[in-house]
């Protein structure tokens, strides 16, 4: 059955529950929702996309505060507990802070985290006004502590500024915990950098994650063999420092975590490649121009921002949400050959 409303032509839910928490076909209850605010970014990370940047989406494409509010609310209203604000580049959306003070009551109804997903750069500046604001988490992405080498990573000159962010964080405890993102890429990512980086997590209240490289990068230049597994960043740091894994850890988080015996951070390591957590992932994507996306390797979307912007009530909201949450992805195939197909869209256009 079809019913039109507000010019949207919505398909009646059938077998897809009306009602209720969101879920999937594989009964994945979905909780998380990674909101892209802005697919401009200022660095050009070699994994993400070129030198010379990518199309930046027109600012009219972009969703307003406004409009990610309401569909912030609807989706807490759906059972999401956990929405992180990411990009492109999330600090270089005017005003920021207004939108976290946007989201922050959502606690009210059930938010449970409201992160951010930042390649640090601005933090010096905005760390005051994030934290006033009501962030309560955030990830900083830093893949080495050598000033060369970020250059050689980034395309930019700003380790400094990014160790000043984090520093930064240090002063606000109502934002916690502050983790560090490294994408280890066999090739580049050498030892010496792997143990700079677990070394801060000893040195820092910092958790220390380390992330395998996906085929995600804009340019399309990703190769098996550029993956470094996360097993294998684990050995090199156990042989230095041994890590003892943390009991207890929820099942749906992308991370496993272990405890240095002599320090005051903690290292992760995030294997999507070498061990996907598809059959436990909680997650869907909101991408800045507005498309639902139901899995990082998506090859198709659902629109929110047209309907919305054509008039659709929330009910009509709900449906087009149920029904693509409905029918996410089982699985990534990225160990599938030729099964594997890229995603629409590279990881910067996304929201990672
Ligand atoms: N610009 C922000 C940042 O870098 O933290 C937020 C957006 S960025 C796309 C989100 C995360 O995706 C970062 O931690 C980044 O390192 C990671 N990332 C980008 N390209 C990737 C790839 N091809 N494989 C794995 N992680 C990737
Ligand atoms: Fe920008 Fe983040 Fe991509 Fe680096 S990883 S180019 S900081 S979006």
């Amino acid at each position: 059955m079809v019913s039109e409303s507000a010019g949207i032509i919505v398909h009646e839910l059938s077998g897809i529950p009306t009602t209720g928490p969101l879920v999937d076909s594989f009964g994945r209850l979905i909780r998380n929702l990674r909101i892209s605010i802005t697919d401009r970014c200022n660095f050009r990370c070699t994994y993400c996309m070129p030198e010379e940047g990518l199309e930046w989406l027109p600012n009219d494409a972009i969703l307003t505060f406004e409009e990610i509010d309401r569909l912030s609310r609807l989706f807490v209203r759906l059972g999401i507990n956990e929405i992180r604000l990411t990009g492109g580049e999330p600090t270089l959306r005017r005003d920021l802070p207004d939108l976290i003070a946007r989201l922050a009551p959502l606690e009210a109804d059930g938010l449970k985290s409201l992160s951010l997903t930042t390649n640090g750069i601005l933090l010096p500046r905005l760390a005051p006004a994030l934290a006033s604001a009501g962030l309560t988490r955030i990830n900083v992405s830093l893949d080495t502590l050598d000033q060369k080498r970020f250059w050689q990573v980034t395309r930019r000159d700003a380790l400094d500024q990014v160790m000043a962010g984090l520093e930064s964080l240090e002063a606000y405890p109502t934002i916690t915990p502050i983790k560090v993102n490294a994408v280890a890429v066999r090739g580049f990512t050498r030892e010496e950098d792997i143990l700079a980086l677990a070394g801060l997590a000893r040195r820092k209240p910092y958790v220390m994650r380390f992330i395998e490289f996906m085929p995600l990068d804009a340019e399309g230049n990703w190769e098996t063999d550029q993956v470094l597994p996360g097993d294998e960043i684990r050995a090199i740091i156990n042989a230095q420092w041994p890590l003892d894994v943390i009991p207890g850890q929820d099942p749906s988080s992308t991370a496993v975590t272990y405890r240095f015996s002599d320090g005051l951070g903690d290292v992760g390591f995030i294997n999507p490649v070498t061990q996907p957590f598809c059959r436990t992932c909680d997650r869907i994507r909101l991408t800045a121009d507005g498309q639902l996306r139901t899995c990082l390797f998506s090859v198709d979307e659902t629109d929110l921002k047209s309907p919305m912007r054509n008039g659709a009530d929330d009910t009509d909201l709900e449906r087009l949400i149920r029904q693509a949450v409905w029918a996410k992805e089982q699985k990534h195939k990225i160990n599938e050959g030729e099964a594997f197909q890229r995603a629409s869209r590279s990881m910067s256009q996304i929201g990672g």
